[in-house]
């Protein structure tokens, strides 16, 4: 049903101020609940090595605008909190997994998927079947109070969807984006019965991927788990270890 694109990441390598070093082949998956920061975590990791992101949420927020019957529905699914069917996200996902290999290029960062047991069991099957190593699993996780806090006072730019925190200094007082001047807005899922219903999604159909993933260490990619309460940057200077540690693994 959609074309097979890559999303692409909303930190520029000069925002972020890191250079691009050589990528590592593999696929990381980002994941945790709704507002554990797996998309600022997956672009810094892309701009960093150079690795394209696909974005499970922002390939169906793209979907959704279109008026189309499949618009129409995901419109509904997500502004409910559901989760979108596994064979919707699995064949838009597999396509560009498939597409990125193709184009010589094994490494990529997945956010927001799989989010099913039945989703990381497809992707297993693909990998196996590409014959791509077994993923790097970063489990980015937060207490609920501050998940709750987040979604509340998270904000996006409206024409490109860069993510804004009410509390700094660059969302106040009616700031635009500083990347294309676009409206900050609230997205339609971060509003607080639906943040409550994705919640429980994660809970029931996420945690057991995690377990999945934790149970699967070593015979199928490494497993680790980050705090995900800490600042952006020292999140992300443990996944570049974790990426280094990634590499050593796989060369013994
Ligand atoms: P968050 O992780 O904060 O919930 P996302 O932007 O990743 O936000 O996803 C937004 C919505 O897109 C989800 O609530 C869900 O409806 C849908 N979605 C994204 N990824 C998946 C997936 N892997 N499987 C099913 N639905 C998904």
């Amino acid at each position: 049903m959609m074309t097979a694109r890559q999303t692409s990441s909303h930190f520029p390598r000069a925002i972020t101020g890191m250079a691009a070093e050589q990528p590592p082949a593999r696929i990381v998956i980002f994941i945790g609940a709704p507002g554990s920061g797996k998309g600022t975590q997956s672009s810094l990791l892309s701009s960093r090595y150079d690795i394209p992101c696909i974005s499970t949420g922002m390939i169906l927020r793209d979907e959704a605008k279109k008026n189309t019957p499949v618009g129409f529905r995901l419109r509904q699914t997500m502004a409910s909190g559901a989760l979108v069917d596994d064979q919707t996200v699995c064949d838009a996902v597999v396509s560009r997994i498939r597409d990125s290999y193709e184009q010589g290029k094994a490494s990529l960062i997945l956010d927001g998927f799989p989010r099913t047991v039945s989703q990381a069991k497809r992707l297993n099957d693909e990998l196996k079947a590409l014959g791509i190593p077994g993923p790097l699993v970063i489990h980015l996780d937060v207490p609920d109070h501050v998940l709750l806090q987040r979604l509340a006072r998270r904000r996006q730019c409206a024409t490109c969807g860069a993510v804004y925190n009410l509390a700094s200094k660059t969302s106040k007082n009616g700031a635009r984006c500083q990347f294309d001047g676009g409206a900050l807005v609230e997205r339609d899922d971060d509003s607080e019965g639906v943040v409550a219903r994705r919640l429980t999604s994660y809970r029931r159909e996420t945690l057991p991927v995690i377990e999945y993933f934790r149970k699967n260490d070593s015979a199928n990619g490494i497993y680790r788990r980050i705090d995900g309460n800490l600042e952006a940057t020292a999140i992300a200077s443990e996944v570049c270890d974790l990426m280094r540690f990634a590499d050593t693994a796989m060369a013994a």
